[in-house]
């Protein structure tokens, strides 16, 4: 099987007619979008304008797409490099007809009505309606220049700080017995380690080399959520959770039922917590550095190919088409399979939705974890292949969908491989979901509660370290209850968690929690009525880009604003954890 992808069918090269044709292309195109914009009056207009819109996106994605894959697997490749820099300068230039477009669509009284005489338009009704949406809240041109002027010198370069303070910070731990200075990144990965001597040590110099950077951090997190919270009053938003919700396409109520869920469930988490806590020894719940502690021993191997046949062969008890779209992939080149030098690290999945292709990338070695993130990723591939019948406006999801295919194929796998594991490997390949599950439902729940009010308390005076240092803790006590021994938290989680230096994307916790949640929810749904699912699955993952949540889970029968839904997902996780504690009693 070929383990190095092929690129050859989104370009031969970047010399070839085809790639430099492209380019001069696209250049056309955005001088063409800007111009379109000018006169943008009416429904023929419009439809002109979404029209090149969507030639320019499909080719965009194609070019910087190649670009980036190639580099990607060679990130010494300098052409690749200069080509991205290149079209991403060339995109930026369509900024000014978005605004145009954006502007026009805010004077428009009756979306609906104006559309009506237009099917093409219509298509297009969803994204459309979503930017009108955004424009009402859009300031002044000027006000909106402005901002994004200021916010370089403002939350950008506070977040720079952040970054650059936590990269560079080294730390003292004990190793072998010996005092070493090691990089912060280094240190954290110790968590992960088999020695609980490594382990302590590690967490103890983390968190005494945080000391030396808190208060510049502190006053880097305060500005740039000041900042946000300036923005989003101006806009006009009630809170910076409405603009994250309406920007994720999710409504509160959405949001409130998962959340009570979430906490409804909490005590089945605190039970894990608990007998991982006995399992290592401890008596008054698990101290922070062992919560990822490995625990079990898994030693079976796939070769790439034995991890194929078990992907393929799991996949094809859910459908035909789920296995065959994994075994194309596998056999036409479109997997980048093993390690390499110059090639990056981790896995990822693109979509190539000009000529309905995707490529996987891997740094698969042969565990069990490198056959799930195969079966992950290709339920990204699936989800591309679903959703590739749609135009490239409408297929671009939001942040909580995004995770709904990749979860739940790595679910199918992961279910698979319990079935047939011996006890010790059972303990290991639930002990590493459960573990995940942990963070994506109890450390996420502490995040939320920490970000909200960090937000209200902001909203009144800027934090000092210990009040940011306290309000995590009590977060942390409220999210892992018993599950933690209370008195060696994390207080300095907020300092080291880049998402919450993102002026632009706030609460970027909770979609996390609904993308594994769904995932999952949906699972129970298939294992409740396994032809039913079958038949709106596609159409689920198809419409994912053009509708709100809501309304992409009512194709499925699924309400996701009431709570039921999410507590049939938590029961699937609370069955893993009875499962566990049975095996490790
Ligand atoms: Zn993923």
């Amino acid at each position: 099987m070929q383990k190095i992808w092929s690129l050859e069918s989104i370009y031969p090269s970047f010399e070839s007619e085809s790639f430099k044709r492209d380019i001069l292309t696209l250049e056309n195109l955005v001088t063409e979008l800007n111009t379109q914009s000018e006169t943008l009056e009416d429904v023929p207009s419009l439809e002109q304008f979404v029209a090149t819109m969507e030639k320019t996106d499909q080719l965009y994605l194609r070019l910087y797409g190649y670009a980036s894959l190639t580099f990607a697997t060679d990130t010494g490749h300098e052409e690749a490099l200069k080509t991205q820099n290149k079209l991403q300068k060339i995109n930026s230039e369509s900024a000014q007809s978005e605004a145009k477009l954006m502007s026009f669509l805010s004077k428009i009284p009756d979306f609906e009505a104006f559309i009506e005489p237009s099917n093409f338009l219509k298509n297009f009704a969803f994204i459309l309606s979503e930017k009108k949406k955004l424009a009402e809240h859009m300031l002044s041109e000027k006000e909106e220049i402005l901002a994004a002027k200021l916010s370089i010198t403002g939350s950008k370069s506070w977040n720079t700080l952040q970054q650059k303070l936590t990269s560079s910070l080294k730390g003292t731990m004990v190793k072998d017995g010996e005092p070493v200075n090691l990089p912060i990144t280094v240190i954290r990965n110790f968590a992960y380690d088999a020695s609980p001597e490594v382990r302590k040590s590690a967490y103890d110099a983390e968190l005494s080399a945080y000391e030396n950077i808190a208060e510049a951090i502190a006053m880097s997190l305060n500005s740039i959520k000041g900042e946000v919270l300036t923005l989003s009053e101006m806009r006009g938003y009630t809170s910076p959770l409405e603009m994250t919700l309406e920007k994720s396409r999710m409504s509160k109520a959405t949001l409130d039922a998962m959340l009570t869920a979430m906490e409804e469930s909490m005590s089945g988490f605190h039970k894990y917590l608990n007998q991982k806590s006995k399992l290592m020894g401890h008596e008054n719940g698990l101290p922070f550095y062992d919560l990822f502690a490995p625990v079990g021993k898994f030693s079976k191997n796939y070769t790439y190919e034995e991890g194929c046949k078990f992907v393929v062969d799991n996949f094809r008890n859910f459908s035909d088409k789920l296995a065959d779209v994994a075994l194309h992939a596998m056999e036409n080149g479109w997997i980048d399979v093993e390690p390499r030098s110059g090639k990056r690290s981790g896995a990822f999945c693109s979509s190539q939705h000009m000529i309905g292709e995707f490529r996987v990338l891997l740094n698969y070695t042969g565990n069990l974890g490198d056959v799930t993130t195969l079966a992950h990723e290709l339920g990204h591939g699936y989800h591309a292949t679903c959703i590739n019948k749609e135009s490239v406006l409408n297929a671009q999801y939001s942040m909580p969908l995004a995770e709904t295919a990749s979860i739940f194929c790595e679910t199918i796998v992961n279910q698979a491989a319990l079935k047939i594991a011996t006890k010790d490997e059972a303990i290991t390949i639930l002990e590493n979901s459960l573990q995940d599950a942990t963070q994506v439902i109890c450390d996420i729940y502490s995040r939320f509660l920490f970000e909200s009010k960090l937000f209200e308390i902001r909203d009144d005076h800027p934090l000092s370290v210990n009040e940011l240092n306290e309000i995590m803790t009590n977060a942390q006590k409220t999210a892992y209850g018993n599950g933690l021994d209370h008195k060696t938290l994390h207080p300095y989680m907020w300092l080291i968690k880049p998402h919450y230096y993102y002026a632009i994307q706030n609460f970027y916790n909770f979609p996390y929690a609904f993308g594994l949640l769904f995932a999952k929810g949906l699972y129970a749904k298939y294992l409740d009525a396994p032809a039913f699912f079958k038949t709106k699955y596609d159409e689920l993952l198809a419409a994912s880009g053009k509708h709100s949540i809501v309304d992409v889970c009512k194709i499925m029968d699924i309400d996701v604003e009431h709570v039921d839904f999410w507590r049939a997902s938590l029961a699937i996780i609370q069955k893993d954890i009875e499962l566990f504690i049975e095996l490790t009693e």
